[in-house]
């Protein structure tokens, strides 16, 4: 018998040491230097957080996304997801720990599929946490659908020179270099004639045209940027991966990602239940606690059961992924996972806001952020939709369809065949009746 829920003992002491260092050390840089998290340190920055980025290392931490065979020191999925659901709770945490997305899954690609000159270029120093990148596939006019990617490369001579437009490449502004896909053969299906390109983003060409804020952030000064690709030229060596391999370099980030998202995902909704408990604990209305009320019984209990399902549900996903070592076998579950993502943590967190009354809604209390959070998280690494299709695709298959006119359970020819079977039982009964 092998089903396990207990944590080893040595790795459960480490995670009790990152739950108080993310508390006392790493949530207090939430509050003074929010929305810094991918901002090159500054002096005063660095003299806080350095030493901070040492302790992780002191403790093995650091950059545990890639295992030691791709050039991290990782212990696999299922030790990343106990750690990242503490870390989903502060947004300065991920970075402290050197496993920030959009960095982790740009460098399990370059990982996977870089040259050794890549990986020294790109890869080490995203490893150290001496540099950020951008991942720059969706466009304007196409992000769910891929195939309607228009941003094309042709060669001249040895070079590739790219040509397009890009929207939401997270960070772009401030990353060293952009993982852009683009289409480098329109005569050939797409999922054969795209391909993925290494861009240092102080190439000339690369025009961030405007970088677009998430709601309640000022005009402009967002970090999903529109870039216009204008006659970027980039020489052989900057294509990642082998030529018209973009589809399968895509799913191999996308897997790492999306997963990861949803370990954070059950930080942030653990943190919006404390709330929501402790606060029906502290309020009395109408003559008695909130926590006394039955409306407010059934949130707290329909949340708990959503986030211990989801919970489960993440971790049993990384414990395929590291049994399996392969994204595709595992599709189906990290696609459930993160069309489940979303609604888990959108409904905990509301209910959560709604037991805070007014104070809930205000800008006083993290929780309106976290709706916000869970609507990005429907769209972020594909639309909870087209996760939904694939699921169901991927469920289907298991399936066949029926012989003839009824459903296989169709009781009435299932009974005529269990009464045969069990004919001369039958006939003894009724011969003693
Ligand atoms: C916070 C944030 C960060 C992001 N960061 C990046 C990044 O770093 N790099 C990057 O390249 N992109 C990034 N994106 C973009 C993201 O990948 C896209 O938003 C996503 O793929 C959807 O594309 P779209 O926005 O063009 O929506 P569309 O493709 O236009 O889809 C719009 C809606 O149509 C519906 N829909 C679409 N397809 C189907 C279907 N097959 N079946 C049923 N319904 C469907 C869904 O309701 C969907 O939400 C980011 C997005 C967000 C919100």
């Amino acid at each position: 018998m092998a089903w396990d829920f207990k944590t080893d003992a040595e790795y459960q002491e480490l995670l009790d040491w990152v739950e108080d260092f993310v508390r006392d050390e790493v949530e207090p840089l939430d509050l003074v230097w929010p929305g810094q998290e991918f901002v090159p340190l500054n002096q005063a920055r660095r003299k806080a957080i350095d030493p901070l980025k040492d302790q992780v290392r002191s403790k093995g931490l650091w950059a545990t996304h890639l295992g030691p065979e791709l050039g991290g020191q990782g212990y696999g999925q299922l030790k990343l997801a106990l750690l990242n659901e503490i870390l989903g709770r502060s947004m300065w945490a991920p970075i402290v720990f050197g496993c920030q997305a959009p960095d982790t899954g740009n460098a399990e690609i370059i990982a996977h599929y870089g040259t050794d000159d890549q990986k020294s270029r790109y890869l080490q120093p995203l490893l150290d946490g001496e540099l950020f990148s951008s991942y720059s596939m969706t466009e304007p006019q196409a992000g769910a659908d891929p195939t309607r990617f228009q941003t094309r490369a042709h060669r001249e001579g040895s070079d590739w020179v790219i040509n397009g437009w890009k929207f939401f490449s997270s960070n772009a502004k401030t990353a060293s270099f952009l993982i852009v896909m683009v289409v480098t053969n329109p005569d050939v299906s797409p999922y054969q004639g795209m391909s993925m390109f290494l861009v240092p983003t102080d190439t000339p060409g690369v025009k961030i045209e405007r970088n677009v804020g998430l709601y309640g952030e000022p005009e402009n000064e967002g970090s999903h940027a529109l870039i216009h690709y204008d006659n970027v030229r980039v020489p052989a060596e900057a294509l990642l991966g082998g030529e018209g391999q973009a589809f399968a370099i895509a799913q191999t980030r996308l897997g790492g990602g999306r997963i990861h998202h949803a370990m954070r995902t059950i930080g942030m909704a653990r943190q919006a239940l404390d709330m929501m408990c402790e606060r029906a604990l502290s309020r009395e209305t109408s003559g008695s606690r909130l926590s006394d009320k039955q409306f407010v019984q059934g949130f707290i209990s329909d949340s708990y059961a959503q986030l211990m399902q989801f919970r489960l549900f993440v971790l049993y996903t990384a414990w395929e992924i590291d049994e399996f070592n392969d994204y595709k076998k595992v599709r189906k579950d990290i696609s459930a996972v993160k069309a489940t993502m979303p609604t888990v943590l959108h409904d905990i967190a509301w209910r959560a806001m709604q037991v805070h009354g007014a104070l809930g809604v205000s800008n006083e209390m993290p929780l309106f952020k976290m709706i916000h959070g869970a609507a990005a998280m429907g769209l972020v690494d594909g639309p909870t939709e087209v996760h939904k299709t694939t699921v169901a695709r991927q469920v289907l298959r298991d399936y066949d369809t029926a012989e003839g006119m009824w459903p296989s359970q169709w009781l009435p020819a299932k009974r005529d065949a269990a009464r045969s079977k069990l004919a001369e039982f039958l006939e003894l009964e009724v011969g003693n009746q």
